[in-house]
């Protein structure tokens, strides 16, 4: 049955969760207090890892997120794209997240001798989507207006403004939800990026033990990265970026003399568990950690299962 739906946030959680619910047939609004590029989901990196994101469902989440950046990557100015990612390893670097039973077979092989750089015990090929925010964000936005749908701003000082004028409400609002719905389980976890100014034709790095990425964008190289848990301060230090490009000038040398283009802090919305479930006429889903575009997909999937439950 058609419902009139408010989707509240506009990051990646609220745009896929609102774009598959106006493909169901539903009326939807999206309510949010800032739109892109002002959200944390344009700070993200943004390609598939399932990373700093907890609960039994996950990896479901991000097989199914995975199989749908391959549709999406079809759709040229979608801006997601499937990329080469060399992930390497130190000795003592134990794996936190199982990547290999969320893909496909034959996306993950383990890479030769000669293309692990000296201190890195093991390495591995990954094909992953890349998601380029600055194009896959405003695009989101353009596809659930060409849908129907409309997009609000404004701000909620709870959720129960809304009780009385829709049928259902997806609360999306990552880290926010800390004081939204006074959920303490949220905490932030910061990550600092550069950005320079070389265009290479080089896979995706990752190093997760400290962490260090490099992923090449159409706007330039995005280099990462630190995980400060606890810490809310958008803020970026210079001596921080400074060790992240010596990091990762170790992987590709002409870093170390490259223009910085900008730089920027963001918070990753963490939970001991991914909340996503269904409350009264409120379907919540948010704490997705550093996997908000990894798991995108999945749990906008589920959101629309839980829709369907009077
Ligand atoms: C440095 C960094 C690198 C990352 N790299 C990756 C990566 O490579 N891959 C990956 O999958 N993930 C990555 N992430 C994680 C990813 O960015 C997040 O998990 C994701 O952005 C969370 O999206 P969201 O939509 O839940 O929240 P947000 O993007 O924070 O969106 C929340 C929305 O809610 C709105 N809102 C908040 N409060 C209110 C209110 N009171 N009323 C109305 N609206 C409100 C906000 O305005 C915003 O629109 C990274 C994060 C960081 C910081």
């Amino acid at each position: 049955m058609k419902q009139k739906i408010a989707v509240i946030g506009c990051g990646i959680s609220g745009l896929s969760s609102a774009l598959m619910l106006i493909r169901e047939g539903h009326e939807v609004q999206i309510i949010s207090k800032t739109l892109p590029p002002h959200t944390t989901s344009n700070k993200a990196a943004a390609f598939w890892s399932p990373y700093y994101a907890e609960g039994e469902r996950v990896i479901r989440w991000a097989a199914e997120s995975y199989e749908e950046y391959e549709t999406l990557c079809l759709i040229g100015e979608s801006g997601v794209s499937m990329t080469k990612l060399h992930r390497f390893r130190k000795k003592d670097f134990v794996e936190a997240e199982d990547w290999e039973s969320a893909i496909p077979e034959g996306a993950y092989r383990a890479l030769p001798a000669q293309q692990i750089p000296p201190g890195y015990e093991e390495g591995f090929e990954v094909e992953v989507p890349l998601i380029e925010t600055q194009i896959f964000l405003p695009w989101l936005m353009d596809e659930f207006s060409d849908t129907g749908g409309q997009i609000i701003q404004r701000e909620l000082k709870s959720l129960h403004e809304l009780r009385n004028d829709y049928d259902l409400i997806i609360h999306c609002t990552g880290l926010d939800a800390r004081t939204l719905v006074n959920d303490n389980a949220m905490i932030p976890v910061k990550g600092q990026i550069a950005m320079v100014d070389l265009h290479l034709n080089i896979p995706i790095i990752l190093d997760e033990s400290e962490p260090t990425y490099i992923v090449q964008r159409k706007d330039g190289m995005i280099v990462g990265g630190t995980r400060e848990e606890n810490v809310f301060s958008e803020t970026t230090e210079e001596e921080t970026l400074t060790d992240i490009l010596e990091r990762a000038s170790k992987f590709i040398p002409a870093i170390k003399s490259a223009r910085r283009i900008t730089q920027w802090a963001g918070l990753r919305p963490y939970r001991n568990e991914v909340r996503l479930e269904k409350e009264g006429h409120i379907i919540h889903n948010y704490g997705h950690g550093g996997s908000g575009f990894t798991l995108a997909w999945g749990c906008a999937g589920e959101v629309v299962k839980l829709s369907r439950l009077s």
